[in-house]
């Protein structure tokens, strides 16, 4: 039987730091998922498994950025107007009749093919037409409003990198290159359970000590925002034969197991004891706030987070612990949140060595902290905007102070 007490102290028996965590699990958790071809439309969320060159330039020929006139730019006289003959009309989707000859303008749309000899394309609103001629404003540069053959995505470049996690405007960039089909990783399956006596079903009737579970409907949620598969496996109890038998069966099935709850230090904190008893725990503190209980091991050969109990605790550590572990097993990018520069509205005192994460509200660029504390409080979540994050040698904060916010749509 493992000793809890080797792997909490295979760290010095202090607290790991956020970062420290981080690298072990990019160390120890590999890619599991395969490749597969999808069609392009499916592919949106999902994770690119190769990179993507460039089958054909983008645009793939030269062409007006605007409705106006071709000119040869030798043409134009760069002190006073220049009248040019108009001989050629070429729309989008056309060919021009022929090669533009000297002192000739062509009247040209937007995406339209700019015949050759031209170099410049004037706006219509700087010209004026009369007739058979056009007369151009002076002032224009060599090679304005042109898009040239390639500029957006040459041939042969790398125009997206595996790993990257499809978005829309991916979508859109693959379909101008021309591809149907798209080569992504294969959907991972992550098992999510809740732990504990207390927590029921919502749509249960409560009675006295019992809440309803919020933590599945938050995890399942961020999970699918993160394309895997959830396979929900409900609420076990604070029991080690049931809590291990259901560990067991989901490591069996899936290709990571995510729990809420039970892995602080107390007596009814079964998950991480269930971790250290039947499979390997990596750690099980962190010197973050809120959230210092989440653990982080494997059952058998699948890798498991054990998130804390507290809403606010879990839906943190599934951003630093969870969406990582998901990030190697998928082989994606790791996502690293942006953090922006903003102004405390708010004094603080923090202990040194912990990174801390402060729920609040932005005003312009003023951050406000909420006015309830607590690692329960779900309305400290719904009514905030993101965290302000503290790092670990800061032990106070003045009003007035510089600090990074990390939005919510950056962290999860
Ligand atoms: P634990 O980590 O199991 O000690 O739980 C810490 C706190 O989180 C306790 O107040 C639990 O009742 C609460 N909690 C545990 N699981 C959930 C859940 N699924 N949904 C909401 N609260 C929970
Ligand atoms: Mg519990």
């Amino acid at each position: 039987m493992a000793q809890l007490s080797d792997d909490c102290f295979a760290f010095g028996g202090s607290l790991l730091g956020i970062d420290a965590a981080r690298a072990m699990i990019f160390e120890r958790v590999v890619p599991v998922a395969g490749v597969e071809r999808v069609l392009l439309r499916q592919s949106l969320g999902r994770t690119l498994a190769e990179d993507i060159a460039a089958p054909i330039n983008v645009p793939g020929y030269d062409n007006s950025a605007v409705d106006g006139y071709a000119a040869r730019f030798d043409d134009l006289d760069p002190a006073r107007p220049t009248n040019l003959r108009c001989v050629d009309r070429i729309a989008a989707g056309h060919d021009p009749s022929g090669a533009l000859a000297p002192g000739i303008a062509a009247r040209i749309f937007t995406g339209a093919l700019l015949p050759e000899g031209a170099d410049v394309v004037i706006m219509q609103e700087d010209c004026e037409r009369d007739g058979e001629h056009v007369t151009i404003r002076p002032g224009i540069k060599r090679g304005a409003n042109t898009r040239r053959a390639g500029e957006d995505v040459a041939h042969g470049s790398i125009a997206l990198t595996a790993g990257r996690r499809l978005g829309p405007a991916d979508l859109g960039l693959l379909a101008a290159l021309g591809f149907v089909e798209v080569p992504v990783r294969r959907k991972l399956t992550v098992a999510l359970i809740s732990t504990g006596d207390e927590v029921r079903e919502p749509g249960e009737p409560l009675r006295r000590g019992q809440i309803h579970d919020a933590n599945r409907y938050i995890l399942a949620g961020l999970l699918e925002r993160l394309g895997v598969d959830v396979s929900d496996r409900g609420i076990v109890r604070d029991d080690p034969a049931k809590l291990n038998d259901a560990l067991q069966r989901a490591a069996a099935e899936s290709d990571l197991i995510i729990t809420s709850g039970g892995v602080s230090t107390g007596e009814e904190d079964h998950v991480r004891t269930a971790i250290a008893n039947h499979g390997s725990l990596y750690f099980w503190r962190l010197a973050i706030k809120p959230g210092r209980p989440v653990a982080m091991g494997q059952i058998g050969a699948t890798p498991l987070a054990g998130l804390p109990g507290n809403p606010v605790a879990a839906l943190l550590t599934f951003a630093l612990v969870a969406r990582p572990m998901i990030e190697a097993l998928g082989a994606a990018t790791p996502h690293v949140a942006k953090r922006f520069r903003v102004v405390s509205d708010f004094a603080y005192k923090k202990k040194t060595g912990r990174r801390e994460y402060v729920r609040a509200s932005l005003e312009g660029n003023k951050a406000r902290r909420y006015h309830k504390e607590g690692a329960g409080m779900l309305t400290s979540l719904t009514e905030t905007d993101g965290l302000v994050e503290l790092p670990e040698e800061i032990t106070r904060l003045e009003p007035g102070a510089a600090v990074d916010f990390l939005p919510y749509s950056e962290l999860i």
